[in-house]
């Protein structure tokens, strides 16, 4: 770690996404405060000063600092990634080949593929094994420009790998400079054993993981998959009161297969829904005049090789607070890439890139409760902060299927 000041210099393009409202809704998602010759002035892991090169360059600070030449790169606020699945052991390639010769979601399930293959790698791995394969995520996720990350459990589905999968995720925590924000998912499905009788895993859910989750503080949030084949709206709805009642946030996984009613969920305050491909027209006023924001996760639709893509027009149109994530996970989106789902987010859901650098920043950090010290770019915040090979904010989505990441800084530490 570098005790000095850290000065970033004649960047052709500086994004501060500095400008109120926190979320961004609509209109306000175009305005990303673009410095041109812009410079960012960084010591002990925060932001010190933001503006010009002229501007910055005349800080006392500054004289002092290690200078970096930033000239032909954009520099942003490090992506937020506000829904990964990162706690599992192996690919799922059966899956993938079985797919690609047209089997369906349900039907990969039923064969005993999906999320249930990947319940016996995470059942029998150590703590330090799953953590061993967060950190190696963890550390490709900030290659390509991430600097604070979203981990829920849920691979395991029992209370011990549920909490084991939670503790994986501390300690790979421990071991990154970056931010990981820890959630419960074991409410993901329904595992085998309790296949007969639903009621009973929820009862698990609800009477032993979450209260452990919360006396050892192993997460801030709880997420359930609340759809056709995994938790009926009931379930969710006494999973998401369960988490209340213990003092922790919610989000949920919903309308990724089916619509589903979304009044019942915003009761609970959701941080986030997520997927929403499925949203019926009559919730999005309710949505657009909540907090919850709507995170999209179009790398799996892309990755299902599905022609349907969630409504990002519909959504950010009539004014709702919409996020952008990977969904990193084995069975469905594969991919660490925060500017792969940019690329994805312009080309298939019609975002602008500006719109989609606004999901993925700012936006994806108030989906994280943690808008006051992420997501953008001014005094006070962490110096977290992706540097791209590029002279124009565009080409972080038009770019594709490459890195154009040069480097990243973690609170102020150099990735
Ligand atoms: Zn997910």
């Amino acid at each position: 770690m570098s005790d000095r000041p850290i000065l970033l210099i004649h960047a052709s393009q500086l994004l501060t996404l500095r400008e109120e409202p926190v979320p961004r809704r609509g209109s306000e998602m175009h305005d990303l405060g673009v410095i041109n010759d812009g410079a960012l002035l960084m010591s002990d892991g925060k932001i010190v000063s933001v503006g010009t090169t002229d501007e910055v360059s005349r800080n006392d600070l500054a004289a002092k600092a290690e200078e970096f030449d930033c000239r032909g790169k954009v520099l942003l606020p490090g992506f937020v990634d506000s829904h990964t699945h990162p706690v599992f052991i192996a690919p799922r390639l059966v899956d993938f080949e079985k797919r690609i010769a047209g089997a369906g979601y349900e039907e990969i399930a039923e064969a005993g593929g999906g999320i249930r293959s990947s319940i016996r790698g995470v059942r029998e791995a150590s703590v330090e094994e799953l953590a061993e394969h967060v950190l190696q995520s963890l550390r490709e996720m900030a290659a390509y420009g991430t600097t604070t990350m979203e981990a829920k459990s849920g691979y395991g589905l029992s209370l011990e790998s549920e909490i084991k999968s939670l503790k994986a995720i501390s300690l790979a925590a421990q071991q990154w400079p970056g931010t990981i924000v820890a959630t419960l998912l074991g409410a993901h499905v329904v595992p085998p054993e309790y296949r007969e009788d639903p009621e009973t895993y929820v009862d698990l859910v609800c009477e032993q993981m979450i209260p452990s989750t919360a006396e050892h503080r192993l997460a801030t949030y709880v997420d359930v998959f609340c759809e056709r084949g995994a938790f009926t709206p009931a379930q969710s709805a006494r999973v998401l009161s369960t988490a209340v009642d213990h003092g922790l946030k919610t989000r949920v996984h919903v309308c990724q297969l089916t619509a589903a009613e979304l009044g019942p969920l915003l009761r609970f305050h959701p941080a986030s829904l997520d997927h929403m491909d499925f949203v019926d027209d009559a919730d999005i006023p309710g949505l657009a005049n909540s907090d919850t924001v709507a995170t999209l996760l179009p790398a799996a639709n892309y990755f299902l090789g599905l022609d349907k893509f969630p409504p990002a027009r519909r959504l950010i149109d009539n004014g709702v607070a919409v996020a952008l994530a990977t969904d990193y996970n084995p069975g469905t989106s594969p991919t660490t890439s925060m500017p792969f789902v940019l690329s994805v987010a312009c080309t298939h859901m019609k975002m602008s890139p500006a719109e989609a650098i606004t999901a993925a920043t700012i936006n994806g950090a108030y989906a994280l409760g943690l808008q006051g010290s992420k997501g953008s770019l001014v005094h006070g915040k962490d110096a977290d902060i992706a540097i791209f090979t590029a002279e124009d904010y565009r080409e972080l989505a038009y770019w594709f299927g490459v890195n154009r990441c040069e480097r990243v800084f973690l609170r102020g530490l150099r990735g």
